[in-house]
């Protein structure tokens, strides 16, 4: 008799065992992290949009998807219109480069942005979002939108094709790692480009911008609160695609010049309602 048992349950035990063998294979996929790839290594352009995984990439904390009307787009000039002209042109666009740097001011960008129900554009650089990814996802979850404005921070009319690439092509990986959807939005450094980065910029989905009203809070003379907001209001006017940096006198002023701004009567576009489709510039 159990010579006959014996067999049977070794067979039994055997079944059981292979039964679980691949179910205990499959739990560490399950729970893989969002990999940050590394753009700097090379041929990392070369990777398939791996980092595209809809079904994957949960954000708990992540803005609830919005629906908006695309009803503005940008003009020649960089300006922000409505489509419809009938539309309300009395707008600006607020936008803050050179991030993400630190929290304190981010925190106090936010905040401002918050207080006054706005929307900005962060354009950010590829090896700050490197070093703090976490202050990237911050912004997002706060509802701001993410634009590019290159990996390192350099003269894109001086590089390379293939230099170009990769600096425009890096961040869109890196933020898309980071957040789960790639920047609509380019803004060069220093405003320097050639039409090979703006048909590159084009290719990655994005509308080029550079700016309309620099509020110059770079500049040495203007670099208090006070000197940030005289210079917006200098140069103010309706569709003003206002550049300003993640700069600590920007951070403190920006409460005030929404204020002022909202009462001379302009209102914050929201990126998310610019159709990035309608470029103003030529495609090649
Ligand atoms: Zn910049």
């Amino acid at each position: 008799m159990l010579t006959i048992i014996r067999p049977l349950a070794l067979i039994i035990a055997m079944a059981a065992l292979l039964a679980w063998i691949p179910a205990c294979r499959t739990t560490p996929a399950a729970v893989e992290p969002l990999a940050i790839p590394n753009p700097a290594a090379t041929g990392a352009q070369d990777q398939p949009p791996a980092a595209q995984q809809p079904e994957t990439v949960s954000e708990p904390n992540g803005p609830v998807q919005r629906e908006i009307a695309k009803s503005y787009k940008m003009n020649k000039n960089y300006d922000i219109v409505p489509i419809d002209p009938s539309g309300n042109g009395k707008v600006v666009l607020l936008s803050f480069d050179d991030g993400p740097k630190e929290k304190t001011q981010i925190d106090l960008l936010l905040a401002a942005l918050d207080n006054h129900k706005a929307k900005a554009i962060f354009f950010v650089n590829g090896y700050r979002v490197q070093k703090q990814p976490e202050l990237l996802k911050l912004l997002h979850e706060k509802g701001q939108a993410i634009g590019n404005h290159s990996w390192d921070h350099i003269d894109l009319k001086k590089e390379k094709a293939e230099e170009i690439d990769r600096q425009i092509k890096d961040v869109q990986q890196i933020v898309t790692a980071t957040i789960g959807e790639a920047p609509k939005f380019f803004r060069p450094p220093f405003g320097s480009s050639n039409d090979y980065v703006k048909r590159r910029v084009k290719d990655e989905g994005m509308l080029f911008m550079t700016w309309s009203n620099g509020s110059e809070d770079w500049l040495s003379t203007n670099q208090k609160p006070e000197g940030v907001i005289k210079r917006v209001l200098e140069q103010l006017h309706p569709g003003s695609n206002i550049l300003m940096h993640e700069l600590p006198w920007t951070a403190e002023a920006l409460d005030e010049l929404l204020t002022k701004l909202e009462e001379k009567g302009y209102s914050f576009v929201d990126p998310d309602s610019i159709d990035t489709a309608l470029s103003p510039f030529p495609s090649s």
